[in-house]
């Protein structure tokens, strides 16, 4: 099959990937086999090809977003799956089930728990291989390419959601309340629509003008200004999608008295000292790591329920190092998905 690999990390640049032809993986039990229509790029992908994130295995094929079609079942344990079956592939592979984290709802934390495209191989290439267990059924009013930015853009900032304070769906926190967004790539222009229909309005913080200030004023936001600009309300809450940590004295500034700023990222640069004042009054930061399968079937269900709709941008599958190259320099409304050879 063909694949996309990294061997050694490099500025995007540079091409790190490398496009190779690997033989098609075996699933094992448990396991089963997919064969990848439309694979998601996400950020991640590039702080992992560009060393941000320490590579967890050679020769690692990325990618964590993956509509495909089941095409070969492990010899027991893939309960229901059919081949023929169309699934999703997201981010989070395995958790070990046993530790205390798992025991008590929480395998984000999973201390041994697995991920596609980091610690196993993902999506980047024909064929992926994913447990029975960790497969989504998706929204059959999605196409592939729309479907692919859920699964992690959209189940992460739906897990930043619920975090930040406001409460789950149809608590009555949401009708009026002020949620600012800061940067607004794939993430943020799933989860506006969320809030959007949820009844907040939408406060938005981003650079680029062209393209992910022009789309978030598209989908409804209340305010859209720079990177650092004060909206001009006090915001109940606060989710942060961009990797950079010197916004965050600004997005504490901007919160209302006992509002949170949540923290999308998997990685982020240096953040400034903080001062105290702008924490005081009961506010909060904390970050998002990645999410449990409950997140995923949760925010998949209420994803069709709203109709929302994802801002797709194509590339070849030839064109895995320009699409995070073209991620890197915000040069994406709205998701990047690669398609299958
Ligand atoms: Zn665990
Ligand atoms: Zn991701």
């Amino acid at each position: 099959m063909q694949a996309w690999i990294l061997t050694h990390p490099a500025p995007i640049s540079q091409q790190p990937l490398r496009r190779v032809e690997l033989p098609r993986p075996q699933p094992g039990p448990g396991q089963v086999l997919v064969r990848m229509r439309v694979c998601g790029i996400c950020r991640t992908d590039l702080h992992v090809a560009e060393g941000e994130l320490p590579q967890r295995i050679p020769d690692l094929t990325p990618g964590h977003q993956v509509v495909g079609e089941v095409v070969e079942l492990g010899p027991e344990g893939t309960g229901e799956l059919r081949p023929g079956q169309r699934v999703g592939v997201a981010w989070l592979h395995a958790a070990d089930g046993g530790c205390r984290y798992c025991c008590s709802g929480r395998e984000n934390l999973c201390e041994r728990a697995e991920f596609t495209g980091w610690s196993v191989q993902g999506g980047y290439a024909e064929f992926v291989l994913a447990r029975a267990g960790f497969v989504y059924p998706l929204p059959e009013t999605l196409g592939d390419a729309q479907a692919a930015p859920l699964l992690c853009a959209g189940i992460i900032g739906y897990r930043a959601l619920r975090l930040c304070g406001l409460g789950e769906a149809g608590q009555g926190q949401w009708r009026g309340a002020r949620l600012g967004i800061y940067g607004f790539g794939a993430a943020g222009h799933i989860a506006i629509q969320i809030a959007r229909a949820r009844g907040a309005e939408v406060y938005v913080c981003t650079r680029d003008h062209a393209r992910h200030q022009a789309l978030a004023a598209e989908l409804g936001a209340a305010w859209v200004g720079g990177a650092q600009a004060q909206p001009p309300v006090a915001l109940d809450a606060a989710i942060m999608f961009a990797p950079a940590g010197e916004l965050v004295p600004a997005a504490l500034r901007a919160l209302a008295r006992g509002g949170a700023l949540v923290l999308g990222g998997i990685h982020m640069s240096p953040i400034p000292p903080l001062n105290y004042d702008w924490l005081y009054g009961e506010r909060l930061i904390r970050s998002v790591a990645n999410n449990t399968r409950a997140d995923g079937r949760e925010f998949l269900a209420e994803a069709a329920r709203t109709a929302v709709r994802t801002r797709v941008r194509e590339f070849a599958f030839g064109e895995a190092n320009q699409a995070l190259k073209a991620l890197k320099e915000d040069a994406i409304a709205g998701a990047g998905v690669l398609r299958a050879p």
